[in-house]
């Protein structure tokens, strides 16, 4: 491309046409995504904060793009959501990770919860609620194995039929957690409408909560909120062993994190039981 020279207007910079086109083959390529197979759950461990023993995973998907290589959800994603494919994606998720909890049962592994994450267009899903119940009973799984985790973002639409969705869920048995709390528009009062089986305090806090005092008394004012509304809370995003010694001592339950173990294959994971 030509060098751009003093006055020049550009309505599209050569660095936007780029992002672009590579934006349209992505989507392109995610049409063939799901039949093809190109779809992986990697899955991270939560560790119980006392024992450090691992007592659930979240499951993150990746696209193992046949020219690119392997592309994260943060590449994929709002791609998906434009198009609408992100509901048969959610339901490939959903059904994957029963599968998974299935295989781990059957094979005689100490169970524990499996928590996998929802964008708000999949409660558009038809009949959600109905497709995982049977989902679950096909793979013989009790719904308390299975969490979903659901940002604000979908609460604030304040949608009835999105309500039910998630009442539906639990009734289930399926837990449902609180993502990314304490970032963004984070309101007390879902708190007292959904009660969430979890909350996950945000990686964001977690960066400096050894470090600075006021994310230090924020989180410690949030898990002490979770114990009085009797939420189980995990903190993300730990990376050192300072700031888990700090989660530890503001007695958080659960936590998650690069200190423990990143995001890993079902193999890589399963030597970590
Ligand atoms: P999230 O749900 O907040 O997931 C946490 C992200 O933080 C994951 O990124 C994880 O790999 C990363 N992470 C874990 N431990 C650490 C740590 O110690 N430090 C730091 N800096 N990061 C850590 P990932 O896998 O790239 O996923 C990004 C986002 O994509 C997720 O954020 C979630 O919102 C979305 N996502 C992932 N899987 C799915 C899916 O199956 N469906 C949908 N709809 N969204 C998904
Ligand atoms: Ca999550
Ligand atoms: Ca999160
Ligand atoms: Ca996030």
């Amino acid at each position: 491309t030509k060098e751009r020279g003093k006055g020049d207007f550009y309505i599209f910079t050569p660095d936007m046409l780029e992002k672009a086109s590579k934006s349209l083959r992505l989507q392109h390529d995610l049409y063939q995504a799901l039949s093809n197979n190109e779809f992986e759950l990697f899955y991270q461990p939560k560790v119980n904060a006392k024992s450090e023993k691992i007592c659930g995973a979240e499951a993150l998907i990746r696209w193992n793009h046949p020219t690119l290589g392997m592309l994260y959800p943060d590449d994929f994603i709002y791609l998906a959501e434009e198009s609408g494919l992100i509901v048969r994606i959610g339901e490939w998720v959903y059904q994957e990770a029963c599968k998974q909890v299935k295989k781990w049962k059957e094979a005689g592994k100490e169970i524990f919860k499996v928590s996998i994450n929802f964008s708000t267009l999949q409660f558009l899903q038809k009949d959600l609620v109905g497709r995982i119940a049977s989902f679950l009973d096909e793979s013989g799984i009790e719904g308390k194995w299975l969490e979903v985790e659901i940002t604000e973002s979908i609460l604030i639409q304040n949608d009835q039929e999105l309500v039910d969705k998630i009442e539906g869920l639990k009734k289930l048995g399926v837990q449902i957690a609180l993502d990314d709390f304490g970032k963004g528009y984070s309101s007390l009062d879902y708190l007292r409408k959904f009660n969430f089986s979890t909350l996950k305090l945000d990686k964001d806090f977690i960066k400096d909560i050894h470090t600075n005092r006021e994310s230090e008394d924020i989180t410690s004012f949030i898990i002490a909120l979770g114990k009085r509304l009797n939420i189980n809370i995990v903190a993300e995003g730990v990376e050192c062993e300072e700031q888990a010694q700090k989660l530890k001592k503001l007695e958080c339950n659960e936590l998650q994190g690069f200190l423990f173990s990143k995001p890993v294959s079902v193999s890589e994971f399963e030597k970590l039981l």
